[in-house]
Protein backbone atom coordinates (compact mmCIF):
# COMPACT_ATOMS: atom_id res chain seq x y z
CA UNK A 1 0.00 0.00 0.00
CA UNK A 2 1.48 3.74 -1.05
CA UNK A 3 0.10 6.64 1.42
CA UNK A 4 -0.32 9.09 -0.66
CA UNK A 5 -0.25 11.44 2.28
CA UNK A 6 2.52 13.95 2.00
CA UNK A 7 3.80 16.26 4.11
CA UNK A 8 1.44 18.95 3.40
CA UNK A 9 -1.28 20.67 4.50
CA UNK A 10 -3.10 20.11 1.84
CA UNK A 11 -5.69 17.17 1.23
CA UNK A 12 -5.02 14.69 -1.63
CA UNK A 13 -7.31 14.14 -4.00
CA UNK A 14 -6.99 11.30 -6.70
CA UNK A 15 -8.50 11.76 -10.08
CA UNK A 16 -9.40 8.32 -11.41
CA UNK A 17 -9.39 8.76 -15.66
CA UNK A 18 -7.06 10.86 -17.54
CA UNK A 19 -9.51 11.21 -20.03
CA UNK A 20 -10.55 14.98 -21.28
CA UNK A 21 -12.22 15.67 -18.42
CA UNK A 22 -10.36 13.92 -15.82
CA UNK A 23 -7.10 15.58 -17.32
CA UNK A 24 -8.92 19.12 -16.94
CA UNK A 25 -10.00 18.35 -13.45
CA UNK A 26 -6.60 17.54 -12.28
CA UNK A 27 -5.55 21.46 -13.72
CA UNK A 28 -8.51 22.87 -11.50
CA UNK A 29 -7.73 20.82 -8.52
CA UNK A 30 -3.91 21.65 -8.74
CA UNK A 31 -4.75 24.98 -9.23
CA UNK A 32 -6.31 25.32 -5.94
CA UNK A 33 -3.29 23.62 -4.56
CA UNK A 34 -4.56 19.92 -3.66
CA UNK A 35 -1.82 17.15 -3.97
CA UNK A 36 -3.42 15.88 -7.16
CA UNK A 37 -2.97 12.19 -8.05
CA UNK A 38 -4.05 11.06 -11.12
CA UNK A 39 -4.49 7.91 -12.38
CA UNK A 40 -5.05 6.65 -16.14
CA UNK A 41 -5.61 3.12 -16.99
CA UNK A 42 -4.30 3.38 -20.28
CA UNK A 43 -0.66 4.39 -21.16
CA UNK A 44 0.41 7.74 -21.87
CA UNK A 45 -1.85 8.41 -25.19
CA UNK A 46 1.30 11.41 -25.63
CA UNK A 47 3.64 8.33 -25.85
CA UNK A 48 1.58 5.94 -27.77
CA UNK A 49 1.41 5.22 -31.31
CA UNK A 50 -2.47 4.34 -31.63
CA UNK A 51 -4.38 5.68 -29.37
CA UNK A 52 -8.01 4.56 -28.65
CA UNK A 53 -10.95 6.29 -27.79
CA UNK A 54 -14.35 7.81 -29.14
CA UNK A 55 -14.99 10.40 -31.23
CA UNK A 56 -12.20 11.18 -33.52
CA UNK A 57 -13.04 14.70 -33.41
CA UNK A 58 -15.67 16.54 -31.21
CA UNK A 59 -17.19 20.32 -30.90
CA UNK A 60 -16.64 22.46 -28.53
CA UNK A 61 -18.67 25.37 -27.42
CA UNK A 62 -18.79 27.88 -25.00
CA UNK A 63 -19.50 26.27 -21.96
CA UNK A 64 -16.11 24.09 -22.89
CA UNK A 65 -14.17 27.16 -23.63
CA UNK A 66 -15.02 29.04 -20.11
CA UNK A 67 -14.18 26.02 -18.44
CA UNK A 68 -10.45 26.03 -20.85
CA UNK A 69 -10.40 29.46 -20.05
CA UNK A 70 -10.12 28.75 -15.82
CA UNK A 71 -7.14 27.37 -16.52
CA UNK A 72 -5.48 28.97 -18.62
CA UNK A 73 -6.16 26.92 -21.92
CA UNK A 74 -8.75 28.19 -23.78
CA UNK A 75 -6.65 30.32 -26.39
CA UNK A 76 -4.50 27.38 -27.12
CA UNK A 77 -6.54 25.03 -28.07
CA UNK A 78 -9.54 27.56 -29.89
CA UNK A 79 -6.45 28.11 -32.08
CA UNK A 80 -6.35 24.53 -33.10
CA UNK A 81 -9.90 24.43 -34.11
CA UNK A 82 -11.97 24.66 -36.68
CA UNK A 83 -14.95 27.27 -36.67
CA UNK A 84 -18.13 25.93 -37.65
CA UNK A 85 -20.89 28.44 -38.40
CA UNK A 86 -23.72 26.69 -39.57
CA UNK A 87 -25.38 23.50 -40.33
CA UNK A 88 -24.90 22.57 -43.90
CA UNK A 89 -27.77 20.09 -45.07
CA UNK A 90 -27.32 17.34 -47.62
CA UNK A 91 -30.27 16.93 -49.88
CA UNK A 92 -31.01 13.35 -50.92
CA UNK A 93 -30.35 15.11 -54.89
CA UNK A 94 -27.40 16.71 -53.78
CA UNK A 95 -28.49 20.99 -52.80
CA UNK A 96 -26.27 22.05 -50.04
CA UNK A 97 -28.30 24.52 -48.01
CA UNK A 98 -27.33 26.18 -44.38
CA UNK A 99 -28.74 26.57 -41.18
CA UNK A 100 -26.72 28.89 -39.17
CA UNK A 101 -26.05 27.91 -35.58
CA UNK A 102 -27.23 31.18 -34.07
CA UNK A 103 -26.08 35.15 -35.20
CA UNK A 104 -23.07 36.56 -36.84
CA UNK A 105 -20.35 35.85 -35.23
CA UNK A 106 -21.66 32.58 -33.37
CA UNK A 107 -19.86 29.33 -33.74
CA UNK A 108 -18.64 25.83 -32.18
CA UNK A 109 -15.65 24.66 -32.96
CA UNK A 110 -14.18 21.21 -34.22
CA UNK A 111 -11.31 20.28 -32.24
CA UNK A 112 -9.12 16.62 -32.37
CA UNK A 113 -9.95 14.54 -29.63
CA UNK A 114 -6.62 13.32 -29.11
CA UNK A 115 -5.07 16.97 -29.23
CA UNK A 116 -7.55 18.25 -26.72
CA UNK A 117 -6.45 15.03 -24.47
CA UNK A 118 -2.70 15.59 -24.61
CA UNK A 119 -2.83 19.21 -24.19
CA UNK A 120 -5.17 19.04 -21.38
CA UNK A 121 -2.37 16.38 -19.76
CA UNK A 122 0.15 18.41 -20.55
CA UNK A 123 -1.26 21.53 -18.66
CA UNK A 124 -2.02 19.38 -15.87
CA UNK A 125 1.73 17.70 -15.63
CA UNK A 126 3.18 21.68 -15.53
CA UNK A 127 1.62 21.98 -11.66
CA UNK A 128 4.10 20.31 -9.29
CA UNK A 129 1.45 19.29 -7.13
CA UNK A 130 0.13 16.73 -9.75
CA UNK A 131 1.23 13.35 -10.20
CA UNK A 132 0.40 11.47 -12.98
CA UNK A 133 0.08 7.68 -13.09
CA UNK A 134 -0.77 6.08 -16.22
CA UNK A 135 -1.41 2.21 -16.96
CA UNK A 136 -2.98 2.01 -13.23
CA UNK A 137 -6.54 0.84 -14.04
CA UNK A 138 -8.83 1.10 -11.11
CA UNK A 139 -10.49 -2.23 -9.61
CA UNK A 140 -12.16 -1.43 -6.35
CA UNK A 141 -12.19 0.92 -3.71
CA UNK A 142 -13.71 1.50 -0.26
CA UNK A 143 -16.18 3.93 0.67
CA UNK A 144 -15.11 3.97 4.24
CA UNK A 145 -11.71 4.36 3.80
CA UNK A 146 -10.76 5.63 0.82
CA UNK A 147 -8.63 2.94 -0.23
CA UNK A 148 -8.69 2.30 -3.80
CA UNK A 149 -6.59 -0.54 -5.86
CA UNK A 150 -5.06 -0.24 -9.06
CA UNK A 151 -4.09 -3.29 -11.64
CA UNK A 152 -0.74 -2.45 -13.67
CA UNK A 153 -0.43 -4.07 -16.77
CA UNK A 154 1.92 -6.66 -15.46
CA UNK A 155 -0.47 -8.30 -13.65
CA UNK A 156 1.03 -6.17 -9.94
CA UNK A 157 -2.30 -4.20 -7.98
CA UNK A 158 -1.51 -0.92 -6.32
CA UNK A 159 -3.18 0.06 -2.95
CA UNK A 160 -3.41 4.25 -2.85
CA UNK A 161 -5.05 6.37 -0.24
CA UNK A 162 -6.67 9.85 -0.94
CA UNK A 163 -9.18 11.88 0.46
CA UNK A 164 -11.09 12.91 -2.15
CA UNK A 165 -12.15 10.44 -5.24
CA UNK A 166 -13.25 12.30 -8.39
CA UNK A 167 -14.31 9.64 -10.17
CA UNK A 168 -13.84 10.68 -14.10
CA UNK A 169 -13.85 7.59 -15.57
CA UNK A 170 -16.07 7.47 -18.20
CA UNK A 171 -19.27 5.85 -19.47
CA UNK A 172 -18.32 2.42 -17.77
CA UNK A 173 -17.45 3.78 -14.82
CA UNK A 174 -15.66 2.05 -12.25
CA UNK A 175 -15.57 4.45 -9.15
CA UNK A 176 -19.73 4.83 -10.11
CA UNK A 177 -19.97 0.61 -8.87
CA UNK A 178 -19.95 1.46 -5.35
CA UNK A 179 -22.12 3.91 -5.35
CA UNK A 180 -24.71 0.58 -7.17
CA UNK A 181 -24.12 -1.21 -4.09
CA UNK A 182 -25.51 1.76 -1.93
CA UNK A 183 -28.86 2.16 -1.16
CA UNK A 184 -30.87 5.44 -2.05
CA UNK A 185 -29.10 5.77 -5.53
CA UNK A 186 -30.94 6.42 -8.99
CA UNK A 187 -29.46 4.54 -11.91
CA UNK A 188 -30.72 4.64 -15.27
CA UNK A 189 -28.51 3.41 -18.66
CA UNK A 190 -30.91 3.10 -22.15
CA UNK A 191 -28.49 1.77 -25.15
CA UNK A 192 -30.68 3.53 -28.41
CA UNK A 193 -31.15 1.29 -31.18
CA UNK A 194 -28.23 2.84 -32.81
CA UNK A 195 -24.39 2.78 -33.39
CA UNK A 196 -22.14 4.77 -34.76
CA UNK A 197 -19.60 4.32 -37.29
CA UNK A 198 -16.40 6.78 -38.79
CA UNK A 199 -15.10 7.35 -42.20
CA UNK A 200 -12.51 9.40 -43.90
CA UNK A 201 -12.75 12.01 -46.36
CA UNK A 202 -9.27 12.46 -47.50
CA UNK A 203 -8.93 15.79 -49.38
CA UNK A 204 -8.96 16.28 -53.15
CA UNK A 205 -6.13 18.16 -54.78
CA UNK A 206 -4.50 19.36 -51.20
CA UNK A 207 -7.82 20.88 -50.25
CA UNK A 208 -10.84 19.93 -48.53
CA UNK A 209 -13.01 17.71 -50.18
CA UNK A 210 -16.34 20.06 -49.17
CA UNK A 211 -16.42 23.83 -47.59
CA UNK A 212 -15.01 23.77 -44.00
CA UNK A 213 -16.41 25.55 -42.08
CA UNK A 214 -19.38 23.90 -41.43
CA UNK A 215 -21.12 20.71 -40.19
CA UNK A 216 -21.93 18.70 -42.55
CA UNK A 217 -25.24 16.57 -42.05
CA UNK A 218 -27.20 14.23 -44.37
CA UNK A 219 -30.59 13.43 -42.57
CA UNK A 220 -32.37 10.54 -43.92
CA UNK A 221 -35.16 10.19 -40.70
CA UNK A 222 -33.92 6.44 -39.37
CA UNK A 223 -30.37 7.35 -39.86
CA UNK A 224 -28.29 10.24 -40.15
CA UNK A 225 -24.45 11.09 -41.67
CA UNK A 226 -22.35 13.91 -40.32
CA UNK A 227 -19.33 15.37 -40.90
CA UNK A 228 -16.81 17.82 -39.14
CA UNK A 229 -13.69 19.00 -40.49
CA UNK A 230 -10.06 18.37 -39.07
CA UNK A 231 -7.09 20.46 -39.26
CA UNK A 232 -5.32 18.10 -41.50
CA UNK A 233 -8.12 18.78 -44.42
CA UNK A 234 -9.91 15.64 -43.76
CA UNK A 235 -13.39 15.40 -42.95
CA UNK A 236 -14.30 12.72 -39.92
CA UNK A 237 -17.75 11.45 -41.38
CA UNK A 238 -20.22 9.91 -38.80
CA UNK A 239 -22.74 7.67 -39.92
CA UNK A 240 -25.38 6.88 -37.20
CA UNK A 241 -27.68 3.86 -38.00
CA UNK A 242 -29.80 1.54 -36.50
CA UNK A 243 -27.89 -1.75 -35.77
CA UNK A 244 -30.03 -3.91 -37.63
CA UNK A 245 -28.92 -1.50 -40.75
CA UNK A 246 -25.29 -2.10 -40.07
CA UNK A 247 -25.84 -5.68 -40.20
CA UNK A 248 -27.70 -6.15 -43.40
CA UNK A 249 -24.52 -4.51 -45.03
CA UNK A 250 -22.29 -7.48 -45.50
CA UNK A 251 -19.94 -6.74 -48.72
CA UNK A 252 -18.69 -4.22 -50.35
CA UNK A 253 -20.92 -3.84 -53.09
CA UNK A 254 -23.75 -3.72 -50.93
CA UNK A 255 -22.12 -0.68 -48.91
CA UNK A 256 -21.75 1.32 -52.23
CA UNK A 257 -25.19 0.53 -53.12
CA UNK A 258 -26.46 1.99 -49.94
CA UNK A 259 -24.25 5.05 -50.38
CA UNK A 260 -25.53 5.83 -53.87
CA UNK A 261 -29.10 5.00 -52.48
CA UNK A 262 -28.90 7.50 -49.15
CA UNK A 263 -25.66 10.00 -49.69
CA UNK A 264 -24.83 9.93 -53.80
CA UNK A 265 -22.83 13.18 -53.07
CA UNK A 266 -20.22 11.51 -50.64
CA UNK A 267 -18.86 8.68 -52.98
CA UNK A 268 -16.95 10.76 -55.32
CA UNK A 269 -15.48 12.56 -51.95
CA UNK A 270 -14.76 9.60 -50.11
CA UNK A 271 -14.03 6.91 -52.91
CA UNK A 272 -15.41 4.19 -53.35
CA UNK A 273 -12.58 1.83 -52.63
CA UNK A 274 -12.23 3.81 -49.83
CA UNK A 275 -15.55 3.30 -48.68
CA UNK A 276 -15.62 -0.23 -49.50
CA UNK A 277 -12.31 -0.34 -47.27
CA UNK A 278 -13.54 1.91 -44.38
CA UNK A 279 -16.94 0.33 -43.80
CA UNK A 280 -15.45 -3.17 -42.76
CA UNK A 281 -12.60 -1.83 -40.82
CA UNK A 282 -14.14 -1.47 -36.99
CA UNK A 283 -17.75 -2.73 -36.09
CA UNK A 284 -20.36 0.47 -35.42
CA UNK A 285 -19.81 1.61 -31.87
CA UNK A 286 -22.91 1.93 -29.30
CA UNK A 287 -24.19 4.99 -27.56
CA UNK A 288 -25.19 5.09 -24.31
CA UNK A 289 -27.07 7.16 -21.90
CA UNK A 290 -26.66 7.26 -18.54
CA UNK A 291 -28.11 8.84 -15.46
CA UNK A 292 -27.77 8.56 -11.93
CA UNK A 293 -28.38 10.61 -8.49
CA UNK A 294 -26.52 11.55 -6.24
CA UNK A 295 -23.25 12.07 -7.80
CA UNK A 296 -21.54 11.87 -4.20
CA UNK A 297 -20.93 9.62 -0.93
CA UNK A 298 -20.17 11.51 1.70
CA UNK A 299 -17.43 13.41 1.79
CA UNK A 300 -15.12 11.29 -0.05
CA UNK A 301 -16.41 10.61 -3.70
CA UNK A 302 -17.93 12.46 -6.44
CA UNK A 303 -18.28 11.37 -10.38
CA UNK A 304 -17.90 14.03 -12.98
CA UNK A 305 -18.41 14.07 -16.84
CA UNK A 306 -19.62 10.78 -18.70
CA UNK A 307 -19.34 8.85 -15.33
CA UNK A 308 -22.13 10.99 -14.02
CA UNK A 309 -23.55 11.35 -17.08
CA UNK A 310 -23.03 9.58 -20.67
CA UNK A 311 -25.57 11.08 -23.00
CA UNK A 312 -25.74 10.46 -26.55
CA UNK A 313 -24.23 12.81 -28.79
CA UNK A 314 -26.49 14.51 -30.88
CA UNK A 315 -26.17 18.22 -29.30
CA UNK A 316 -22.13 18.12 -28.91
CA UNK A 317 -22.75 18.73 -25.11
CA UNK A 318 -20.98 15.68 -23.64
CA UNK A 319 -17.96 16.74 -22.97
CA UNK A 320 -18.73 20.34 -23.07
CA UNK A 321 -21.32 19.27 -19.82
CA UNK A 322 -18.43 17.49 -18.28
CA UNK A 323 -15.74 20.63 -18.59
CA UNK A 324 -19.04 23.05 -17.03
CA UNK A 325 -19.27 20.60 -13.92
CA UNK A 326 -15.73 21.22 -13.50
CA UNK A 327 -16.75 25.18 -12.94
CA UNK A 328 -19.48 24.19 -11.36
CA UNK A 329 -17.66 22.22 -8.71
CA UNK A 330 -15.04 24.86 -8.38
CA UNK A 331 -17.63 27.30 -8.00
CA UNK A 332 -19.03 25.47 -4.86
CA UNK A 333 -15.67 24.57 -3.88
CA UNK A 334 -14.99 28.73 -3.06
CA UNK A 335 -18.45 28.93 -1.55
CA UNK A 336 -18.01 26.52 1.04
CA UNK A 337 -14.08 27.15 1.73
CA UNK A 338 -13.31 23.78 0.26
CA UNK A 339 -15.03 21.92 3.32
CA UNK A 340 -15.57 18.35 1.10
CA UNK A 341 -18.60 17.73 3.63
CA UNK A 342 -20.93 20.62 2.67
CA UNK A 343 -19.33 20.93 -1.00
CA UNK A 344 -20.07 17.19 -2.15
CA UNK A 345 -23.68 17.44 -1.59
CA UNK A 346 -24.55 21.22 -3.04
CA UNK A 347 -22.81 19.91 -6.00
CA UNK A 348 -25.23 17.25 -6.28
CA UNK A 349 -27.87 19.18 -5.50
CA UNK A 350 -27.22 22.09 -8.17
CA UNK A 351 -25.93 19.88 -10.66
CA UNK A 352 -27.73 16.87 -11.07
CA UNK A 353 -31.03 18.74 -12.71
CA UNK A 354 -28.58 20.24 -15.17
CA UNK A 355 -27.23 16.98 -16.54
CA UNK A 356 -30.32 15.23 -16.40
CA UNK A 357 -31.83 18.17 -18.48
CA UNK A 358 -28.91 17.85 -21.32
CA UNK A 359 -29.15 14.38 -21.42
CA UNK A 360 -32.76 14.32 -22.12
CA UNK A 361 -32.49 16.87 -24.41
CA UNK A 362 -29.58 15.08 -26.30
CA UNK A 363 -32.38 12.47 -26.72
CA UNK A 364 -34.41 14.80 -27.99
CA UNK A 365 -32.20 15.69 -30.31
CA UNK A 366 -31.57 12.25 -31.62
CA UNK A 367 -34.68 12.49 -32.88
CA UNK A 368 -35.11 15.94 -34.59
CA UNK A 369 -31.61 15.62 -36.35
CA UNK A 370 -32.76 12.92 -38.13
CA UNK A 371 -36.04 13.75 -39.36
CA UNK A 372 -37.11 17.07 -38.72
CA UNK A 373 -34.38 18.74 -40.07
CA UNK A 374 -36.58 18.00 -43.25
CA UNK A 375 -39.84 18.85 -42.33
CA UNK A 376 -40.81 22.46 -43.70
CA UNK A 377 -42.57 23.03 -40.42
CA UNK A 378 -39.25 22.55 -38.88
CA UNK A 379 -37.48 25.11 -40.66
CA UNK A 380 -39.89 27.66 -40.71
CA UNK A 381 -39.67 27.34 -36.79
CA UNK A 382 -36.24 27.76 -37.07
CA UNK A 383 -36.59 30.82 -39.02
CA UNK A 384 -39.11 32.12 -37.14
CA UNK A 385 -37.37 31.62 -34.07
CA UNK A 386 -34.57 33.56 -35.25
CA UNK A 387 -36.23 36.48 -36.60
CA UNK A 388 -37.66 37.04 -32.98
CA UNK A 389 -34.53 36.63 -31.44
CA UNK A 390 -32.56 38.77 -33.93
CA UNK A 391 -35.50 41.86 -32.60
CA UNK A 392 -35.94 40.70 -28.90
CA UNK A 393 -32.81 39.45 -28.26
CA UNK A 394 -33.63 39.42 -24.72
CA UNK A 395 -37.29 38.05 -24.89
CA UNK A 396 -36.89 35.35 -27.44
CA UNK A 397 -33.33 33.37 -27.45
CA UNK A 398 -33.63 29.70 -29.50
CA UNK A 399 -33.05 26.73 -27.38
CA UNK A 400 -29.67 26.08 -29.22
CA UNK A 401 -28.06 29.33 -28.79
CA UNK A 402 -28.78 28.83 -25.11
CA UNK A 403 -27.68 25.57 -24.75
CA UNK A 404 -24.47 26.25 -27.17
CA UNK A 405 -23.59 29.82 -26.86
CA UNK A 406 -24.06 30.69 -22.80
CA UNK A 407 -24.08 29.10 -19.35
CA UNK A 408 -27.69 29.23 -18.89
CA UNK A 409 -28.33 26.33 -16.70
CA UNK A 410 -29.36 23.26 -18.41
CA UNK A 411 -32.29 23.04 -16.61
CA UNK A 412 -33.43 27.12 -16.59
CA UNK A 413 -32.96 26.69 -20.55
CA UNK A 414 -35.38 23.71 -21.13
CA UNK A 415 -37.98 25.55 -18.72
CA UNK A 416 -37.61 29.04 -21.17
CA UNK A 417 -37.41 27.06 -24.32
CA UNK A 418 -41.51 25.54 -23.23
CA UNK A 419 -42.29 29.07 -22.21
CA UNK A 420 -41.12 30.39 -25.35
CA UNK A 421 -42.61 28.29 -27.78
CA UNK A 422 -46.18 28.19 -25.97
CA UNK A 423 -45.96 32.46 -26.59
CA UNK A 424 -44.71 31.75 -30.25
CA UNK A 425 -47.47 29.08 -31.11
CA UNK A 426 -49.80 31.47 -29.89
CA UNK A 427 -48.24 34.53 -31.57
CA UNK A 428 -48.40 32.09 -34.83
CA UNK A 429 -52.06 31.19 -33.91
CA UNK A 430 -53.38 34.87 -33.61
CA UNK A 431 -51.40 35.66 -36.35
CA UNK A 432 -52.93 33.20 -38.58
CA UNK A 433 -56.51 33.97 -36.86
CA UNK A 434 -56.46 37.49 -37.93
CA UNK A 435 -55.46 36.79 -41.18
CA UNK A 436 -58.71 34.70 -41.75
CA UNK A 437 -60.42 37.47 -40.78
CA UNK A 438 -58.78 40.06 -42.60
CA UNK A 439 -59.36 37.96 -45.62
CA UNK A 440 -62.90 36.83 -44.78
CA UNK A 441 -63.47 41.16 -44.61
CA UNK A 442 -61.93 41.92 -47.84
CA UNK A 443 -63.78 38.66 -49.64
CA UNK A 444 -67.02 40.09 -48.18
CA UNK A 445 -66.26 43.61 -49.27
CA UNK A 446 -64.97 42.47 -53.16
CA UNK A 447 -66.76 39.35 -53.61
CA UNK A 448 -64.82 37.33 -55.54
CA UNK A 449 -65.03 34.23 -57.96
CA UNK A 450 -66.22 31.16 -56.10
CA UNK A 451 -63.26 29.12 -57.44
CA UNK A 452 -60.76 31.13 -55.95
CA UNK A 453 -62.24 31.16 -53.45
CA UNK A 454 -62.99 27.51 -52.56
CA UNK A 455 -59.09 27.13 -53.43
CA UNK A 456 -58.14 29.97 -50.93
CA UNK A 457 -60.20 28.57 -48.63
CA UNK A 458 -58.32 25.33 -48.53
CA UNK A 459 -55.12 26.67 -48.33
CA UNK A 460 -56.22 28.40 -45.50
CA UNK A 461 -57.64 25.18 -43.86
CA UNK A 462 -54.34 23.55 -44.21
CA UNK A 463 -51.93 26.18 -42.38
CA UNK A 464 -54.30 26.28 -39.58
CA UNK A 465 -54.49 22.35 -39.42
CA UNK A 466 -50.73 22.72 -39.40
CA UNK A 467 -51.08 25.28 -36.82
CA UNK A 468 -52.92 23.06 -34.54
CA UNK A 469 -50.30 19.96 -34.74
CA UNK A 470 -47.77 22.25 -32.80
P1 LIG B 1 -13.92 9.67 -21.30
O1 LIG B 1 -13.53 10.56 -22.39
O2 LIG B 1 -14.60 8.38 -21.60
O3 LIG B 1 -12.61 9.37 -20.44
C1 LIG B 1 -12.59 8.44 -19.41
C2 LIG B 1 -11.14 8.08 -19.10
O4 LIG B 1 -11.11 7.21 -17.98
C3 LIG B 1 -10.46 7.34 -20.25
O5 LIG B 1 -9.22 7.91 -20.50
C4 LIG B 1 -10.36 5.91 -19.75
O6 LIG B 1 -9.24 5.24 -20.27
C5 LIG B 1 -10.25 6.12 -18.26
N1 LIG B 1 -10.73 4.99 -17.46
C6 LIG B 1 -11.82 4.22 -17.69
N2 LIG B 1 -11.94 3.28 -16.75
C7 LIG B 1 -10.90 3.46 -15.89
C8 LIG B 1 -10.48 2.77 -14.71
N3 LIG B 1 -11.14 1.73 -14.24
N4 LIG B 1 -9.37 3.22 -14.07
C9 LIG B 1 -8.67 4.28 -14.56
N5 LIG B 1 -9.03 4.96 -15.67
C10 LIG B 1 -10.12 4.55 -16.33
N6 LIG B 1 -19.13 15.82 -26.63
C11 LIG B 1 -19.13 17.12 -26.99
O7 LIG B 1 -19.12 18.00 -26.12
N7 LIG B 1 -19.16 17.48 -28.30
C12 LIG B 1 -19.20 16.56 -29.30
O8 LIG B 1 -19.23 16.93 -30.47
C13 LIG B 1 -19.21 15.17 -28.96
N8 LIG B 1 -19.25 14.23 -29.92
C14 LIG B 1 -19.26 12.91 -29.57
C15 LIG B 1 -19.34 11.96 -30.58
C16 LIG B 1 -19.37 10.61 -30.26
C17 LIG B 1 -19.48 9.60 -31.36
C18 LIG B 1 -19.33 10.21 -28.90
C19 LIG B 1 -19.37 8.76 -28.52
C20 LIG B 1 -19.25 11.16 -27.89
C21 LIG B 1 -19.22 12.52 -28.21
N9 LIG B 1 -19.15 13.51 -27.22
C22 LIG B 1 -19.17 14.84 -27.57
C23 LIG B 1 -19.15 13.16 -25.80
C24 LIG B 1 -17.73 13.12 -25.24
O9 LIG B 1 -16.97 12.20 -25.98
C25 LIG B 1 -17.75 12.70 -23.79
O10 LIG B 1 -18.72 13.39 -23.07
C26 LIG B 1 -16.39 12.93 -23.15
O11 LIG B 1 -15.43 12.12 -23.75
C27 LIG B 1 -16.45 12.65 -21.66
O12 LIG B 1 -15.19 12.77 -21.11
P2 LIG B 1 -14.82 11.95 -19.82
O13 LIG B 1 -13.44 12.34 -19.49
O14 LIG B 1 -15.88 12.09 -18.79
O15 LIG B 1 -14.87 10.41 -20.26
Amino acid sequence: ERSTSRQSRKKVVAVVGGGLVGALNACFFAKRGFDVELFESREDIRRAKIVKGRSINLALSHRGRQALKYVGLEEKIVAKGIPMHARMIHSLNGKQSPIPYGRKGQYILSVDRANLNKELLTAAETYPNTKMNFDHKLQDWNAETGLMTFARLDGSKEQVKADLIVGCDGAFSAVRKQFLRRSRFDYSQTYIPHGYMELTMLPINGEFAMKPNYLHIWPRNTFMMIALPNLDKTFTCTLFMPFEDFEKITTGDEVIEFFQKYFPDTIPLIGADTLQRDYFRLPAQAMVSVKCNPYHIGDACVLMGDAAHAVVPFYGQGMNAGFEDCIVFDEIMDQFNEDFSAVLPEYTRVRVPDDHAIADLAMYNYIEMRAHVNSKWFLFRKYVDNILYFFMPKTIIPLYTMVTFTRTRYHEAVKRWHWQNKVINRGLLLSAVGAVLGGSYLLIKNPPDINKLIVSAEKMWDRLVALRTL
